[in-house]
């Protein structure tokens, strides 16, 4: 059946589409001026000194992984209730993902687990900003700082949050944004590091260049690298859509607010709460269902009848098939993730979801758990 309402969409103008021909136009594809300007803005947006485009979001983790020397052997501090990507990260350097409990409101890294599962492995932490809404940077980074260890910021879902009035992308080490059609904004794919580490940005830069030196020769490469590079067309698309990000951000502020106005008095379903002394950027919006509902009927149910999808945001990570496979076995309680993951799902959002769209969904919704529980 056809999506009657579709899970995300991007919002794209005639702004947008004209940004990309131009570039396409120009012949100039790759390594120019687009791309410059994009770092340029994303970093001056997020109150960064350096911004290095990737052609993913993963991309930016997996460099941000080896910069900061981490190998095998190595423990990482990562939530289970992420998406995949976070933790694939740690894998590609054959680093032993060590996962974390998440707090029962925001969903977010539990500070006084990460304390308790350091060891003298510990290389890293790596945290989630899960589902736009930053983690408790404060209580994070005195833990960090006690036993001297570096935090990675997977902010993929978080452009334009902040924390305490400042921006996310400024804490930790360095911070990874994506920019994948369901993100607030796209450039297809795409992905982007920003920090104010000189180190971590020179690292970053030649390691998603093929390990190029900053001034050598094109066939010269100093370090085992990738081809990690965002085109010009994407670059382009995302200048474009960086303008509009504050119109976005109200815009998906506006959805959000009439999704809790309207499930103010389910009882069957709990909207995420948001912290006092933080700024969420709505990237889903996830409910989280009453005990005794089965979620796969309701799933089911709103789907075939009514052609609307739901998703399970998330399927932890240490239960995927090739996680279990390795780490099975050494893998630790997580109460918390278990809990939790077994009864959230993501329901339509996006930033021109209409009014009665919203309705529907909540009454179609409340229909389905008549008939699931
Ligand atoms: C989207 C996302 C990524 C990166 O995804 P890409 O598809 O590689 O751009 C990484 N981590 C989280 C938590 C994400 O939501």
């Amino acid at each position: 059946m056809k999506e009657s309402i579709p899970m995300s969409s991007a919002d794209l103008s005639e702004a947008d589409v004209e940004a990309v021909l131009e570039v396409v136009r120009s012949g100039r594809l790759a390594l120019g001026p687009k791309t410059a300007e994009f770092e340029r803005r994303m970093a001056e947006y997020c109150g960064v000194k350096h911004a290095i485009a990737t052609n993913s979001g993963t991309a930016a983790l997996h460099v941000l992984v080896i910069a900061s020397g981490i190998g095998p052997g190595d423990e990482v501090l990562v939530p289970s209730f992420t998406f995949a990507a976070s933790v694939n990260a740690i894998l590609y350097e054959r680093a032993t993902p060590v996962f974390v409990d998440i707090e029962p409101d925001t969903y977010n890294l539990d500070p006084d687990d990460v304390a308790r599962k350091i060891t003298p492995r510990t290389k890293a932490i790596m945290a989630v900003d899960v589902f736009g809404h930053p983690a408790e940077w404060d209580a994070l980074q005195a833990v960090a700082d006690k036993h001297g260890l570096p935090i990675i910021d997977d902010c993929c879902e978080a452009l334009g949050a902040e924390y305490r009035g400042r921006k996310l992308g400024q804490f930790g080490v360095a911070g990874a944004f994506a920019f994948y059609p369901n993100k607030q904004m796209t450039t297809g794919e795409g992905g982007i590091i920003v920090t104010n580490d000189d180190r971590i940005n020179e690292l970053s830069r030649s390691l998603c260049n093929q390990g190029r030196g900053e001034k050598g020769e094109w066939l010269e490469h100093e370090r085992l690298g990738y081809n990690y590079r965002l085109d010009e067309m994407s670059s382009a698309l995302g200048v474009s859509q960086l303008k509009r990000l504050p119109e976005f951000l109200d815009k998906r502020e506006n959805v959000a607010r009439a999704y809790i106005e309207r499930l103010r008095n389910c009882d069957w379903a709990t909207p995420m709460p948001v912290r006092a002394h933080v700024r969420k950027s709505w990237f889903v919006f996830v409910i989280t269902m009453a005990p005794g509902i089965d979620l796969a009927r309701v799933q089911k149910y709103v789907a075939e009848k009514h052609g609307i999808p739901l998703r399970r945001y998330f399927n932890p990570v240490h239960e995927q098939t090739y996680v279990a496979r390795q780490f099975g076995s050494t893998v630790g309680p997580l109460p918390v993730t278990d809990a939790v993951s077994k009864r959230t799902l993501a329901i339509p959002f996006h930033n021109n979801l209409s009014l009665e769209e919203i309705e529907q969904v909540v009454d179609v919704l409340g229909a389905a758990v008549g008939y699931a529980s």
